[in-house]
C-alpha cells in the first residue's frame, strides 16, 4: 500500500484563451506567458521524481492553468503522451487535469480515459447564474451541472472549484455554491477569494466604485462556514485562499482585495477561536489544553492569536500535543 501522495504541477496557461472572465488578466499579459515546451515538461517530472520513493508513493502529475481541455484535440494529445512512458513504468500513477466546464463533451473525456487522466477539476467559480453572469464566466450552472454528471459517469474523479466575492456575490450564494458541489458529487474543492487584478475589468469597475472586494475579515469567516459545510460532506480541500492566476501574478498586479500568504492558517485559527472562546468564562492562573499533532498551530492560532486571547482570561496558557485526540478534539488539563 502506498500511503503517500505527490501531485508534480505543470502549469501550460492558454495563451488565446477566448474568454474574458471579469477578474482575470490573462488575455492583456498573454505576451508574457511562460508556455513550457516538452524538455521543460520532462525536466519538471524528472527533477521532481528524483525527491520521490516510488515505492512508497502514489504520484499524479497535474495539468494546471485553467482550460487544458480548450486545446485542441492534438494539443491535448501531445500533453498527455509525453506523461505515457512515466505511468507504463509505474513512476506516475495519473493524471489530473483543471478546465472549464463548457469544454467537457463525451469525445473529449473519452481521450482523457485513454491517457490515465483520473481526475477533473471544473472551475464552477459560483452556481449561481446571476454571479456567473456578472463575473462574464461564459457558461452557466447548467453546465457545470452536466459537465460533472456526465465527468462522474465515465468514471473520473471530480474536483470542483468555487471563488467567492465575485460580482453580486453574498454569502448565502456561495454556501448554496458549496452544498451544491456536494451534491454534485465532487470529492475535492479549491476555495478561492477573489482579488482585484491590474488591467483586468473588475479594476476598473473596483476604481469606479461599482465593485469592492471582500474585506480579509469577510473572506475568512465565509472560508470559515464553507470549511464546514465541506468538512460535513467530506470534501477534501486541495487550496483555500490563492488566486487561480496565481502562477501569472507578480506583486503588483494584485489591486486589492482579501489576499494573506497564510490565508488557510487565518481560517484555521478561526475555527479554533470559535472552539476556546468557551473556555473565556472559565478564569483560573492557568490552562493546559492538549491538541492533536497536526492542530497545534492553528489551535494556538496564527501569531498566536487564540492564546492571547485566552490570556485575557488565565495568567499561563499553555498548548499540549496529544496524539490519542483525533480531528479538532481538545481536552483541557
Ligand atoms: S479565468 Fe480562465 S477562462 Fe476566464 S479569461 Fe482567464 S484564462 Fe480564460
Amino acid at each position: 500500500m502506498k500511503n503517500k501522495h505527490f501531485n508534480i504541477p505543470v502549469f501550460i496557461p492558454e495563451a488565446a484563451c477566448p474568454f474574458q472572465c471579469i477578474y482575470c488578466n490573462q488575455r492583456k499579459i498573454s505576451g508574457r506567458l511562460h508556455i513550457p515546451d516538452d524538455d521543460e515538461i520532462i525536466g519538471i517530472i524528472e527533477e521532481r521524481l528524483a525527491t520521490i520513493d516510488p515505492g512508497n508513493s502514489e504520484v499524479e502529475l497535474a495539468y494546471f492553468g485553467g482550460n487544458f481541455t480548450g486545446f485542441s484535440l492534438e494539443e491535448q494529445k501531445h500533453y498527455l503522451e509525453l506523461i505515457q512512458p512515466y505511468i507504463r513504468n509505474g513512476l506516475i500513477t495519473g493524471i489530473r487535469l483543471s478546465t472549464r466546464p463548457d469544454y467537457i463533451s463525451d469525445k473529449i473525456l473519452d481521450l482523457l480515459k485513454i491517457y490515465h487522466v483520473k481526475t477533473i477539476e471544473l472551475g464552477a467559480q459560483s452556481l449561481d447564474d446571476d454571479v456567473l453572469k456578472a463575473s462574464k464566466r461564459g457558461h452557466t450552472a447548467a453546465d457545470t451541472e452536466k459537465a460533472s454528471q456526465i465527468i462522474l459517469e465515465k468514471g473520473f474523479n471530480l474536483g470542483l472549484q468555487m471563488m467567492i466575492g465575485l460580482p453580486d456575490d453574498t454569502l448565502e450564494k456561495s454556501v448554496y455554491t458549496a452544498h451544491r458541489i456536494i451534491e454534485m458529487g465532487a470529492t475535492e474543492t479549491r476555495i478561492y477569494p477573489t482579488l482585484v487584478i491590474r488591467e483586468t475589468l473588475l479594476e476598473k469597475h473596483y476604481q469606479e466604485g461599482k465593485y469592492q472586494p471582500l474585506s480579509l475579515d469577510e473572506a475568512v469567516n465565509w472560508s470559515v462556514q464553507l470549511l464546514k459545510i465541506f468538512e460535513g460532506g467530506h470534501l477534501k480541500i486541495l487550496k483555500l485562499g490563492l488566486h487561480p492566476s496565481e502562477g501569472l501574478l507578480s506583486g503588483k498586479d494584485l489591486v486589492a482585495g482579501p489576499w494573506h500568504p497564510s490565508f488557510r492558517e487565518l481560517v484555521l485559527t478561526e475555527i479554533w477561536r470559535e472552539k476556546l472562546e468557551p473556555l473565556m468564562h472559565e478564569s483560573g492562573d492557568s490552562i493546559l489544553i492538549e491538541v492533536p499533532p497536526d492542530q497545534i498551530n492553528c489551535a494556538v492560532g496564527y501569531e498566536g492569536k487564540n492564546k492571547k486571547m485566552l490570556m485575557r482570561s488565565f495568567k499561563v496558557v499553555k498548548f499540549r500535543i496529544n496524539s490519542d485526540l483525533e480531528g479538532r478534539e481538545y481536552k483541557v488539563i
